[in-house]
Order: structure tokens, then C-alpha cells, then sequence
């Protein structure tokens, strides 16, 4: 059983309920999606084709707890589905980013899916599916990154239209980096007494988003 890898490092959790915590990360290869502020374009293409075993053995090298899952869209590869519930096999606390438009019912209940909902400024809101909406559980999470206030009222009416707040452990709400101030964004929230967390990338703030960290 082989998966295409971009790379595997250990850095800090720079965002979502896990924030600060020393975390393996695991990076697919691979995205159907083009979100016009993506910020991993280089793991589109190339990567490494890895056992599933070496990927294991890399990830327990670490010595972490947190395990996160990223890419690309890790669910492009169907393989992804067991490196979850082999990583949660081996008593690690598993999160998983996917952006909205695969399928997240198949993903072993051990895990934590961060799922996007991608907001019009992305340019790709077109490919959420919203038929994932009722697999999402207490544990889950899921996240607006918001490019402006177009963004920011669509998010808004989201939430409140499938009560997300009620069905998921955190409600997160991100500003695109460079783009929508996050001061803005966070008075915004506070004015409107929004039940959501707000969010910095914090791996940008320390480490201007080097690669590998
Ligand atoms: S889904 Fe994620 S990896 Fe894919 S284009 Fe959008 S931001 Fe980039």
C-alpha cells in the first residue's frame, strides 16, 4: 500500500483547536481544487510514493502525540483512509484538513476532520459538499478562511443556516494572509457576537510560512 508524499516534518500546530502543539505533519500529494490563495502549491505535483509502513515508521520517529494530515487534499488519495486509522492504530491523536469537496463519511470516527467550507473568494465554492454537512461530528471542526467581507457575510449566513456552531466542536474563521486584515476580521466576529473562533496562521507569524515548519 503506497501513498504519494510531499513531506513528512514536525513543527508546531499553527492553527485550528490544536493550536501550539508540537505536531507531526503529514503532507499528500495532490488537489483537485485551485483556491486562488492557496498557500501549498508545491504539493500539487511530485512528491515521493512511500509504503505506508515507511510512513508510519517516519511519523513515530517524531515522537509527537499530534498527528495532522494535510496536502493538497489528502483524501484525493483513496489510500489516505487507512494512514488515518493506522496513525489513530498507533495511539495518536489524528487530525485531518481536507477542503470541503471529498467525501469526509468514510474517515475512521477516531479522527478529527478540520474541513473547509471554501467561501466565494476562493474561487472554488462551487466544489463544497454539502452533503458532508451531516457526517460531521462534536469532535470535528470546520473552517472559513475569508478573503473580505463578501467572505466574511457569507460565512455568516453558512453557519447560521446549518447551525455549524452546534454540530462541531470549533467554528473557525481565518483571514487570507495578506489580504483581509486580521483586525478587521476579529472586530467583525466581536460586533457580531459570532459563536466561531478566530484564528492567525500562527506557523506565518513565526516562521513567515517557510516550508517544512
Ligand atoms: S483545497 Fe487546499 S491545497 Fe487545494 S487548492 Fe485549496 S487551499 Fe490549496
Amino acid at each position: 500500500m503506497e501513498l504519494r508524499v510531499t513531506e513528512i516534518f514536525h513543527s508546531l500546530q499553527g492553527e485550528a483547536r490544536t493550536v501550539g502543539r508540537p505536531t507531526v505533519f503529514v503532507r499528500l500529494t495532490g488537489c483537485p481544487q485551485r483556491c486562488v490563495w492557496c498557500d501549498t502549491e508545491y504539493a500539487f505535483q511530485g512528491g515521493e510514493k512511500r509504503s505506508l509502513d515507511d510512513i508510519l515508521d517516519q511519523v513515530a520517529g517524531h515522537g509527537a502525540h499530534y498527528v495532522t494530515v494535510t496536502g493538497g487534499e489528502p483524501l484525493a488519495q483513496p489510500n489516505c483512509l487507512p494512514l488515518l486509522s493506522a496513525l489513530c492504530d498507533q495511539g495518536h491523536e489524528v487530525s485531518l484538513e481536507t477542503g470541503g469537496a471529498m467525501d469526509i463519511a468514510p474517515v475512521d470516527e477516531r479522527v478529527s476532520v478540520v474541513m473547509d467550507l471554501k467561501a466565494p473568494g476562493s474561487g472554488e465554492q462551487h466544489n463544497n459538499r454539502l452533503d458532508n454537512i451531516p457526517h460531521l461530528r462534536p469532535h470535528h471542526q470546520v473552517k472559513f478562511v475569508l478573503a473580505d467581507r463578501r467572505d466574511y457575510d457569507w460565512a455568516r449566513f453558512m453557519l447560521d443556516q446549518h447551525q455549524l456552531a452546534a454540530r462541531v466542536s470549533d467554528v473557525l474563521f481565518s483571514p487570507v494572509h495578506g489580504q483581509l486584515s486580521g483586525a478587521d476580521l476579529a472586530d467583525w466576529i466581536v460586533a457580531d457576537r459570532l459563536p466561531v473562533r478566530f484564528q492567525l496562521q500562527l506557523h506565518k507569524l513565526l516562521w513567515n510560512d517557510a516550508r517544512g515548519r
